[in-house]
C-alpha cells in the first residue's frame, strides 16, 4: 500500500522595505496570500508566514502606531545608504520587524521543503536580499523562489542578483503550480487551473497577525496605458470579480475575523460601474454591515457622478482618494489618457453634496515626469487647494518597461540595465535633472502650507 506524503513545510516570507520612507498605508503582501491560498487547496501543506512589514508582531517590544482604520508607522532603522543614492540628502531605513525578531521566526520553523517571498517596489531588492541571505544562513539550500512586482519589472535583476532559486514573472496562479511540481518532483501538488480571477480561492488571510483592516481586489488590471503607470505591465488584461464573490468575501472576514475596515486595491474599481461596484455597494448598504471602506490606490475621477457619491456615503467609503496626477493640459494629454478637463471639479462637487467635507477629499498629482517643469506642478497643487480638496504628491518612478521609462533610455537619460535602487522615487529630484533639489524643497514648503 503506497503510504501518504508526509506534509510539506513551506515558508513564505514579505520582506523589509528598504527607503527613505514608507508608510503603512493598507500594506499586505496581498500576491503571496493569495499563492498560500492555492498551495493550502492544492497540497498538503503546513504554511509558515514572516512578514517583515507587520506592525503586531507579537514579539516587538514596542506595540504599533496605529490609525483606527489601520494605518500606522512602520518600526525603522537607520541603515547604510547605497553608493548610488549617496546624492539624496535623507537617512535610509530599512522598514519593518528586527533583524533579530526575524531570525527567532526562523529558528521555530521546521527546515522548510520551499521558501516563497514576494518584493513590491523594484527598488526595496535590498529587503530580498537580506531575507534571502538569512535564509540560507539557517536552512542551507532549501529552495526559494521569489514572485511579485520587482521580479516581474525587473526579472534580469532578480535573477541576478536577489539570490532566489527560481523566478516567478507576472501573476502567479498558473506558474506556481508547476513550478512545484518540478522542484519537488513527487506528485505531491495537485494539478490546478485558474482561467480568471474570478476562479482564485480568497487569499490567506488567516496567516496575518492583525486582520482589523484587509485589502480588497475586486478585479485586476487596467484598460488605460498612463506613460509612467506599471499597471498594465502586472496584468494584461482588465478583469473584474463577480460582485457576488466579492460581497462574500467582505461578509465572510467581517464575521470571520472581524474586520472592519477594508482598502480597495483596484486600480480601476469604479470602471463599468452598473455590473460592478454599484451592485458591491448596494448590497453592503442593504445588509447594514458596520464596515468601512478605502480607496489607497486613486479612483477614476470620471466615473463619481451623483449617484456614486450617495452610494459611496451609504456604504461608509471613508477616506476617497481620487487619481487626478495634473491639471496641466500638457501633461494631461501626453501621460495621463485617464483624465478630462472639468471631471474633478463636478466629482468634488458631487461628493460634497452627498456629505463629504471638501477638505478630507485627497487628489493624487504626479511631480517629477520628465518635461514636467516645477511650475506646472506649483498650479496643480494650487487648482486643488482651490477647489477645497487635499493634494497628495506621488513621485515619479522610472518604472521600467513603462512608455516613459523607455523614452528615458532612447535618449539616454538612463541605462536601460540601471541598478533599480535608481528608480527609488525619492532619487528623482537628486539625479534626473528636469526637477531641481530647490524645486523639491519648495515644493515640500508649498505643500507644508495650511
Ligand atoms: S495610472 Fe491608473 S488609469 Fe493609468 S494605467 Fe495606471 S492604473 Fe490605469
Amino acid at each position: 500500500m503506497r503510504r501518504p506524503e508526509p506534509r510539506k513545510n513551506v515558508l513564505l516570507i514579505n520582506p523589509w522595505i528598504y527607503d527613505f520612507t514608507a508608510y503603512d498605508f493598507w500594506l499586505k503582501p496581498l500576491g503571496l496570500l493569495y499563492v498560500a491560498s492555492i498551495l493550502r487547496e492544492q497540497a498538503e501543506v503546513n504554511l509558515h508566514f514572516i512578514n517583515c512589514l507587520d506592525r503586531f508582531h507579537p514579539m516587538l517590544e514596542i506595540g504599533p502606531k496605529s490609525k483606527a482604520d489601520g494605518r500606522g508607522h512602520f518600526l525603522k532603522e537607520e541603515v547604510t545608504k547605497p553608493e548610488i543614492l549617496k546624492a539624496v540628502p535623507r537617512k535610509y531605513s530599512r522598514y519593518g520587524i528586527p533583524v533579530s525578531v526575524f531570525k527567532k521566526e526562523l529558528e521555530r520553523i521546521p527546515v522548510p521543503d520551499l521558501v516563497l517571498m514576494t518584493c513590491t517596489m523594484t527598488y526595496w531588492y535590498p529587503g530580498v536580499q537580506l531575507a534571502v541571505e538569512l535564509v540560507r544562513e539557517i536552512f542551507g539550500a532549501a529552495p526559494i523562489v521569489l514572485g511579485g512586482i520587482y521580479a516581474t519589472l525587473a526579472e534580469d535583476h532578480a535573477r541576478q542578483f536577489s539570490g532566489a532559486d527560481k523566478i516567478i514573472t507576472g501573476p502567479a496562479e498558473n506558474k506556481i503550480i508547476p513550478l512545484l511540481r518540478e522542484i519537488w518532483g513527487d506528485g505531491s501538488v495537485r494539478e490546478a487551473e485558474f482561467p480568471s480571477f474570478n476562479d482564485m480561492p480568497c487569499p490567506a488571510f488567516d496567516l496575518l497577525n492583525n486582520k482589523d483592516s484587509l485589502p480588497l481586489l475586486t478585479s485586476r488590471g487596467c484598460p488605460f496605458t498612463c506613460a509612467f503607470c506599471a499597471g498594465p505591465l502586472l496584468y494584461d488584461r482588465f478583469e473584474q470579480r463577480n460582485p457576488e464573490d466579492v460581497v462574500a468575501e467582505i461578509a465572510d472576514h467581517a464575521e470571520r475575523f472581524g474586520t472592519r475596515h477594508f482598502a480597495f486595491y483596484d486600480d480601476a474599481l469604479l470602471l463599468k460601474p452598473e455590473s460592478h461596484i454599484i451592485p458591491i455597494l448596494e448590497e453592503v448598504v442593504r445588509r447594514k454591515w458596520p464596515v468601512s471602506f478605502h480607496t489607497p490606490n486613486g479612483l477614476h475621477i470620471r466615473e463619481i457622478d451623483q449617484d456614486m457619491a450617495h452610494l459611496f456615503r451609504k456604504a461608509d467609503v471613508r477616506s476617497l482618494y481620487l487619481s487626478q496626477e495634473s491639471t496641466d493640459r500638457n501633461v494631461i494629454r501626453e501621460a495621463c489618457p485617464k483624465v478630462a478637463q472639468g471631471d474633478l471639479g463636478r466629482a468634488i462637487g458631487y461628493l460634497e453634496k452627498a456629505g463629504y467635507r471638501r477638505e478630507d477629499i485627497s487628489v493624487y498629482l504626479m511631480a517629477g515626469l520628465p518635461n514636467q517643469d516645477a511650475a506646472s506642478i506649483r498650479e496643480s497643487v494650487g487648482d486643488i487647494r482651490r477647489l477645497g480638496a487635499k493634494p497628495r504628491m506621488a513621485y515619479f518612478s522610472p518604472i521600467p518597461g513603462t512608455r516613459i521609462w523607455r523614452e528615458l533610455v532612447d535618449r539616454g537619460r538612463l541605462k536601460k540595465d540601471a541598478d533599480p535602487l535608481i528608480q527609488n522615487k525619492m532619487a528623482f529630484p537628486y539625479i534626473w535633472a528636469d526637477f531641481s533639489p530647490e524645486d523639491f524643497r519648495d515644493l515640500q514648503d508649498l505643500l507644508n502650507e495650511q
